[in-house]
């Protein structure tokens, strides 16, 4: 779970300001229609703590202009000003030996129904243990994805996460840290923050978009590390049985990383995961830069 602590600043309205000046007007759309739009991306510290890099930038900077153009949100800054509004909060707010997990979201601070609309990047940046993820136990939620014209998975925006916050809390009541949520088809979406990976018949798959998920960058670097190592990797529709059937599952996304799941629903699953594992070690080294994949791309801050 990320640590909400909060932070002495934040990135917004074009500068560093004071966490407690960081203000948003009651009246804006943000507030009112939850009008916003967001990334996580996370900055690690490489394997002998001799620099820090932010993963993925390019990736997010280009989802995040898909979801504001999707959401109607104004949002004309280069890849180069995103990329110093960012160094600028990491450099402020990096301690010795805690990773970053940074937000960037963007704001509709002013308009009505979409009118004259005025929108306004904000950055807040959260420290995070070196850790990896322990195993989770997940369950399958009551709630579901909507469907593509009703609440598109596609835009990353806060209105989405709704649906998750519904999934976690009933989640929690049963004991579950998080849930799958189906798609309309009864099929697997993906989890309230990540996407499900499962291992079959010594290949891994996780569903595509159409069914109803993010499109992860997380994901994207799987598939590549998989291609590396020699992992068969495909992308298609998952039952809610055939994952209840998985020889392996597991989440991926930017701040799960790769979590290991050892329940889902009703059954424990079994405790060896070698797949996944070989992708995790995989996955760690490229991100602490001990090796490099053209999929996992790093701006050394
Ligand atoms: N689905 C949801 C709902 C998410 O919030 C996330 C995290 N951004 C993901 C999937 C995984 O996306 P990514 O790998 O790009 O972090």
């Amino acid at each position: 779970m990320v640590q909400l602590q909060k932070p002495p600043y934040v990135y917004m309205n074009g500068r560093i300001t004071a966490w407690d000046e960081a203000k948003i007007h009651v009246g804006s759309e943000a507030l009112i229609r939850g009008i916003s739009v967001f990334e996580g991306i996370k900055g690690y510290w490489n394997h002998d703590s001799s620099a820090f890099s932010l993963l993925a930038i390019p990736a997010h900077f280009q989802r995040l202009n898909r979801s504001a153009m999707l959401q109607h949100l104004p949002f004309s800054m280069s890849f180069e000003e995103f990329r110093d509004a960012c160094l600028s909060l990491v450099n402020k707010l990096l301690t010795r030996e805690r990773d970053l997990w940074l937000r960037p979201t963007i704001f509709a601070i002013e308009g009505h129904w979409g009118l004259d609309t005025v929108s306004d990047l904000v950055i807040t940046c959260y420290h995070q243990e070196k850790m990896r993820p322990e195993p989770i136990e997940i369950g399958i939620s009551t709630w579901q994805r909507p469907f593509d014209h009703s609440l598109p998975a596609r835009i990353k925006s806060a209105a989405n996460y709704q649906i998750g916050r519904f999934a976690r809390i009933e989640g929690r009541r049963q004991g579950f840290r998080d849930m799958v949520l189906l798609n309309q088809w009864g099929r697997i979406a993906e989890a309230t923050g990540s996407c499900v990976l499962m291992v079959r018949n010594g290949c891994i798959a996780t569903p595509p978009p159409y069914e109803g998920c993010l499109e992860s960058i997380t994901v994207n670097i799987v598939e590549s590390l998989c291609k590396r190592v020699g992992i068969p990797f495909e992308r298609r529709p998952i039952d809610r049985t055939e994952l209840l059937v998985a020889d392996e599952i597991a989440l991926a996304g930017t701040l799960m990383e790769l979590g290991v799941v050892s329940r889902i629903d009703w059954r424990r699953m079994p405790s060896s995961t070698p797949l996944i594992d070989r992708v995790r070690e995989e996955y760690w080294a490229c991100v602490r830069g001990e090796r490099q994949d053209p999929a996992v791309h790093l701006t050394v801050c």
